[in-house]
């Protein structure tokens, strides 16, 4: 075994399933998805176990995550089908499976299924429980499926439930927004993530805002937004642990934790991302094309990079510092030993993040941003790594 498939070995691993299948594309959204034609969903699975034959894990797997798309949207057999060909694989049950779910897709046989695969988080895709705002964010679920999506997870006993929600929404108001938080917290989940919506290009809502029929919030209007729920949320028993999450004690999610922490992660299915081996790249956003690569051994993925120790460096300081913990600038270097990285430079910028109050730095050298640098956690992201001279690829 050489060095780097040693530090590799001692690196946890993450699994992610993208299933690509979306029932109507919501009008934000910019993931691969597509609306599922007679056939996909076999041909999908059948991918999936051609994609699994692949990669034997020389390591056990510790997180699970499928995300879409809409997993929900597979029936119940096909959920144990896919979930089976996976645990095939893994030389014991991995310690975290999260499974993304629309209200609308949520089912007693479903979740019965996932629980008995060994599921151990359902993150439920509410976005918000006004219907209006759903509307606007064109989900094609109502208020109601959500407390019944909610109900039905609960009946099964799954203890670690995650609420997505959106906010700068437009014609969205701050006191909507805060009802949002409190329903949210009500329901008492153990998990909270919170999105600011953006616009990302060629969606209904980006043309939509092109066309001047709709107006997205102003980065004070944003910052607003999340100020309300840095401060609601923690005082209601829910700790920030990353710009858009909150948990209760001991329900962070670890799979990406691990992810923001620059380990490892398998990608498996149309569009999914790979951290892997010392590699990163991404499996082709195409259904069919990834289909034509399997079918010939070949799996077709682009922007493929070599890892080196200058990229984790730079990215593990990125996600680091999105994290409420900030990072541990020595062990970092310990970590990756970056002997191409200039100091100075980033020492300077430490410095000036300081000076503007927007990081603070304890003597043994931990950089933690703070609330209001995680406001501009972005533009921080952005000097990094104009002073580091490099530009890797975001994952
Ligand atoms: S359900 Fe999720 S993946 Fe599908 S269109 Fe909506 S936001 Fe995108």
């Amino acid at each position: 075994m050489g060095l780097q498939e040693k530090a590799d070995a001692q690196t946890p691993l993450g699994v992610y399933f993208h299933i690509p299948f979306c029932a109507r594309p919501c009008d934000f959204c910019a993931f691969y998805q597509k609306e599922p034609r007679r056939g996909d969903i076999e041909r999908y699975l059948e991918g999936m176990e051609k994609e699994l034959a692949l990669v034997s894990f020389d390591q056990s797997v510790e997180t699970v995550f499928w995300g879409g798309g809409t997993p929900g949207l597979l029936s119940a057999r096909d959920l144990r089908r896919l979930g089976k060909a996976m645990l095939q694989h893994f030389s014991s049950p991995p310690s975290e499976w999260t499974v993304e779910m629309a209200p609308s897709t949520v089912k007693a046989d479903k979740i019965t299924i996932l629980r008995d695969l060994g599921v151990t988080r359902i993150s439920l895709g509410v976005q918000s429980f006004r219907p209006e705002m759903l509307e606007i964010l064109g989900r094609s679920h109502s208020r109601e499926q959500i407390y019944r999506a909610i109900e039905i997870i609960r009946h099964q006993d799954f203890e670690n439930l995650n609420l997505d929600l959106i906010f700068s929404i437009p014609e969205q108001s701050l006191a909507m927004w805060l009802c949002d938080l409190e329903e949210a917290v009500a329901l008492a989940p153990q998990h909270i993530s919170t999105y600011n919506l953006t616009f990302e290009e060629d969606t209904a809502l980006w043309l939509r805002r092109e066309k001047g029929q709709t107006k997205g919030k102003t980065e004070t209007e944003e910052a607003a937004f999340f100020e309300k729920s840095a401060e609601f949320l923690p005082a209601n028993g829910y700790g920030q642990y990353e710009i858009s999450n909150y948990s209760r004690p001991g329900f962070a999610c670890r799979h990406n934790l691990n992810t923001w922490n620059m380990s490892q992660w398998a990608g498996f299915g149309p569009s999914a991302a790979s951290q892997y081996q010392g590699w990163r790249y991404a499996n082709v956003s195409s259904l069919d094309q990834w289909l034509a690569g399997l079918n010939e051994g070949k799996p077709q993925q682009v922007d493929r990079q070599l890892l080196t120790p200058e990229i984790l460096f730079a990215d593990s300081l990125i996600f680091g510092l999105r994290t409420n913990r900030g990072v541990d600038l020595p062990a970092l270097r310990d970590r990756f030993k970056p002997d191409k990285v200039d100091f100075l430079p980033l020492d300077e910028l430490w410095e000036a993040l300081r000076e503007e109050g927007l990081l603070e730095v304890s003597p043994n050298q931990c950089l933690r941003l703070t609330n209001k640098g995680l406001l501009v956690a972005d533009g921080v992201a952005a000097d990094i790594l104009t002073k580091l001279d490099e530009k890797p690829a975001v994952c």
